[in-house]
């Protein structure tokens, strides 16, 4: 068992209190009712422009290839007209240092937007939910089908029920394969039977932990398993937007009928429905205080809102607002004002530069590589001229899709000469990886027993382009006599 902090109604609303957490507790089915509302809108059209990216893009085409295929077997990545090899991998720990840093800005300014909208946990438990509801109904009715003994009927919506989240999972599980491998030539292949090896595996890996995770365990993962809930608070603040219930207008809490005035009941603005908890999908009461398994997800805002309407009072008694504006450090008007704070200031600026050193990065990347390896086979040898000579292995590396020629020159001595490069340059094809054997050879009077520094220069161009080569140096070392 662990202690956790979380935002008690007692005495305030936003106060934390000490609170006795299970690490694990074997899970209780949860039936949300599903939300209808704006933010329920909202999570709709963030689900669909997620989904429409991760099943839609890897059949995209640019420059007559994948416009976005991560391909571990060639180790080489296409991102539109980016090619990425293995030795450009430092840009892809670039973007993922800047998601993090995009995480921790955003969480300090709107709290877990992230996981209530985009979150691939939410977004495909939202999806197995809609199945729920869309084969068994809604909560009530979910509800009465688990407590029914097995039937025919109980039999046969069940199935229907498992059969289409087998086939958004393996749909699922195909399209992740597709980001790592030709997606045009996997599914197919698929189809065909004819799909092998590890493709398939992470196709059918993916599948069964998007089975596991947003259906069987789906309340489980956001509560027990997500570090990202645990460490989350470190970055919220009193200026933070969180989801809060505004507890002073909502209590005393206490049902009434419609036409009763509050002045008569002299209750608060809650009428104690419990829809916020029946919508909720990890199963809590916004009303307790802020706590550390809400998503962030708004549906108790729907909920609410439409009981407020229903009720004529004015919604947002559970709404978007800050712990200091609950507090009526200043108004509602100024959260807006809040945002301007030192702390997201300075995450801001770090992510800035963290965008803007990738970015110069990509820009002046270098599209060729060479690595200059030594003979061992041959240390140094006399030539038929009689000079020492030394033989290495240039190791050139296209790292762009288009063919590139490059030439080289060596110095290091006031006599030496490079021999083994072809005439007019040597011809290296998009996105490959080519060796080509050369020897530098000085005279002897230069070069006494030892090692002695010498470098390379090698200019590049693309084939089909007249624009003045680049050029690269490279070290080495000249074994002499
Ligand atoms: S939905 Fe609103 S009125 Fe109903 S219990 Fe929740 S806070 Fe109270
Ligand atoms: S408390 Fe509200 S915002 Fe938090 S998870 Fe539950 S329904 Fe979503």
């Amino acid at each position: 068992m662990i202690k956790e902090h979380t935002m008690s109604k007692e005495p305030q609303a936003g106060r934390p209190k000490e609170q006795v957490v299970q690490l694990y507790q074997s899970g209780k089915r949860i039936h949300p009712k599903l939300a209808k509302g704006r933010f329920a809108n909202w999570r709709i059209a963030a689900i669909l422009a997620t989904q429409f990216v991760f099943y839609v893009l890897p059949w995209f085409n640019w420059s007559g290839r994948q416009a976005v295929l991560f391909d571990i077997p060639e180790r080489h990545f296409y991102i539109f007209g980016l090619s990425l090899g293995m030795g450009d991998l430092i840009y892809l720990a670039g973007l993922l240092i800047i998601s993090a840093f995009g995480l921790f800005w955003w969480t300090t300014i709107a709290g877990r937007l992230w996981c209530g909208y985009a979150c691939p946990q939410t977004v495909y438990t939202e999806i197995m939910l809609w199945i729920d509801h869309f084969v068994e109904g809604d909560r009530n009715k979910r509800l009465k089908l688990d407590k029914e003994p097995w039937n025919a009927r109980k039999i046969r919506i069940k199935a229907t029920k498992y059969l289409l989240i087998f086939v958004v999972c393996a749909w699922t599980g195909i399209t992740f394969a597709g980001w790592f491998t030709p997606i045009r030539e996997f599914v197919p292949a698929v189809f065909a039977l004819s799909a092998g090896g590890g493709a398939l595996f992470a196709a059918a890996f993916y599948g069964f932990m998007t089975f596991l995770f947003a259906h069987i365990m789906r309340e489980q993962v956001c509560k027990y398993m997500c570090p990202y809930a645990r460490f989350q608070s470190a970055m919220f603040d009193h200026d933070t937007l969180v989801i809060s219930y505004d507890e002073e207008r909502g209590e005393p809490r206490g049902a009434r009928k419609k036409t009763a005035s509050r002045e008569d009941t002299h209750l608060g603005d809650c009428i104690n429905c419990t829809m916020c908890v029946q919508v909720c999908p990890v199963g809590i009461d916004i009303r307790d205080g802020l706590q550390y398994e809400c998503i962030g997800c708004a549906a108790c805002i729907d909920a609410c809102d439409e009981i407020m309407d229903k009720m004529d009072y004015p919604r947002g008694l559970i709404r978007y607002t800050t712990e200091s504006a609950l507090k009526h450090e200043y108004s509602e008007k100024d959260i807006k004002k809040r945002l301007l704070r030192p702390r997201v200031l300075g995450y801001g600026a770090v992510l800035f530069a963290a965008v803007a050193a990738l970015l110069f990065g990509i820009v002046t990347r270098e599209t060729l590589h060479v690595d200059i390896i030594k003979d061992r086979g041959v240390m140094v040898r006399e030539n038929n001229q009689g000079w020492l000579e030394n033989a290495y292995n240039l190791r050139i590396i296209n790292a762009s899709e288009k063919e590139q020629v490059l030439d080289a020159k060596v110095s290091g001595f006031d006599e030496i000469t490079l021999t083994g490069l072809p005439e007019g340059g040597i011809t290296v094809p998009g996105n490959e990886t080519i060796t080509v054997p050369v020897q530098v050879s000085t005279i002897p009077e230069y070069a006494d027993k030892g090692s002695h520094p010498i470098e390379f220069e090698f200019s590049y161009r693309y084939a089909d382009d007249n624009e003045a080569p680049r050029t690269l140096t490279e070290k080495a070392s000249f074994i002499g006599e």
